[in-house]
């Protein structure tokens, strides 16, 4: 059976747009870009601010004119592109089952590369107790009823979490007519880095560190939201909605039913240093790796795996077997999590990126084969990105370690 295609990318966001220009760009032939939504741009569409698109198009657009001007250079760079294409199943080896208006079709390809992106957590996957009232729901999807819809589901909410997407939530709030109440975070510091920690004090909104939901209250609607601050003491805050926002996970369905799986650390596909996964055939990149990262930041990764893949479609692959990149708590998780001898030459990744599981001070330190190769002493944070520089050579160890000690 002939392929459809050299390359299917999979989702339509900065990383899978950003890897179809280059590839094309590098003469790989036929590249398929499936996606699942009318238009391509991903969770930016939804995005009603700024800023995107500097480094890549070297001006600042706001969310929803960057997604436009994504189509149109994948449309210029001649990507036979698929939008309202939704892959229900991936078999390996370059198969995908593909729904469409037109019914469900087998597309297969010399190559496959996923972008599927990360999503915020909902209730369920927090776990809060209390009634089931409407009024409850994330950034990403409290931007979708207002840019694609027109609606605000209510006026007087109270914000969970404080990492960068919070921000998102209260300018969202603030120019469509509501007035966030409170900002509630378990953690005994804000998330965001400075000076954007800063935000929701200036724009009013009251913070509250180190809370822990007791559980929202309402019948029909949001009637209010019931929490223990830090000195335990309970607290309540009427309000009409809550605004869950951050804690993303990878949208990975598509690995964990397939016979690839997933990193238990990230969530997302274990990755080489070429962004290839432990089937061959198959690369990835964007915030499906890890969540969660800037829209720059997906499309620059995009590229580079795309690079990557496009030396790699001039011969048959050479399935070689991995070295997992080991760590240890607090480090939460490593990408790449696998080194390959055989990479393609020219990596798409030149440092693994780790995060925390809390803040806390000490030495973090990596070894090859043993020996210790680099090390550092500091303070790190949770949803931080780490950069670690992955050292010459490290792809042909036998054992890749990070260690960290707490001082005393
Ligand atoms: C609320 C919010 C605010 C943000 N604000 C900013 C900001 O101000 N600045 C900034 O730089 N970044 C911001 N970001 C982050 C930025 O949007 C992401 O980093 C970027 O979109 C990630 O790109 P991606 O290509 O990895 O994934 P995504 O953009 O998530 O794209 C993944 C695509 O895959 C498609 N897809 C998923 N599954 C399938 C399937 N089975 N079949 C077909 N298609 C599928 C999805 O429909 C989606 O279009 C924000 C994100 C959110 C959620």
């Amino acid at each position: 059976m002939s392929a459809t295609a050299d390359v299917i990318i999979v989702g339509g966001g900065p990383a899978g747009v950003a890897a179809a220009m280059e590839l094309r760009r590098r003469g790989a032939g036929k590249v398929v870009l499936l996606e699942r939504e009318p238009e391509l741009g991903g969770a930016t569409r939804h995005c009603s601010h700024s800023p995107f698109g500097m480094r890549e198009f070297g001006r600042v657009y706001f969310g929803a004119a960057y997604g436009r001007r994504l189509a149109r250079e994948a449309a210029d760079a001649g990507v036979d592109i698929r939008t309202g294409h939704s892959v229900a199943r991936f078999h390996g080896g370059g198969r995908l089952e593909v729904a469409s208006a037109h019914g469900v079709e087998t597309l297969t390809a010399r190559r496959v590369m996923i972008a599927t992106g990360a999503r915020e957590r909902p209730r369920s996957d927090r776990l809060i107790s209390g009634d089931r009232p409407i009024g409850i729901v994330t950034t990403g999807t409290l931007q979708s009823y207002v840019a694609f819809h027109g609606l605000m589901p209510f006026r007087r909410p109270v914000i969970v979490g404080s990492e960068l997407v919070s921000l998102s939530a209260i300018l969202t709030c603030l120019t469509h007519g509501a007035r966030p109440l409170a900002l509630l975070e378990s953690e005994p510091h804000m998330l965001a880095p400075a000076p954007f920690a800063w935000f929701p004090r200036m724009a009013g909104v009251p913070v509250h560190l180190g809370t822990r939901i007791l559980d929202i209250r309402g019948t029909g609607r949001v009637e209010a939201i019931r929490f223990r601050r830090q000195d335990g003491v309970e607290e309540t805050i009427p309000c009409d909605g809550v605004l869950l926002t951050g804690r993303f996970t990878p949208e990975a369905a598509l690995f964990r039913q397939s016979e690839i799986g997933v990193d238990s650390a990230s969530a997302g596909p274990a990755i080489d240093q070429d962004g290839r996964t432990l089937d061959p055939l198959c690369f990835a990149s964007g915030n499906l790796l890890r969540a969660v990262e800037t829209g720059g930041w997906a499309y620059r990764e995009g590229r580079a795996v795309a690079r990557a893949l496009a030396l790699d479609l001039a011969h048959e692959p050479v399935p070689s077997a991995p070295t997992a990149v080991t760590f240890e708590a607090p480090v939460k998780l490593v990408v790449p999590s696998l080194l390959r001898r055989q990479g393609s030459g020219e990596p798409a990744f030149r440092d693994f990126q780790l995060r925390f599981t809390h803040r806390v001070h000490g030495r973090l330190s990596l070894e090859i084969d043993g020996r210790e190769v680099w090390a550092q002493t500091r303070t790190f944070f949770p949803e931080r990105r780490v950069l670690v520089p992955i050292p010459e050579g490290a792809s042909a160890a036998g054992s890749v370690r990070f260690r960290f000690r707490e001082p005393g």
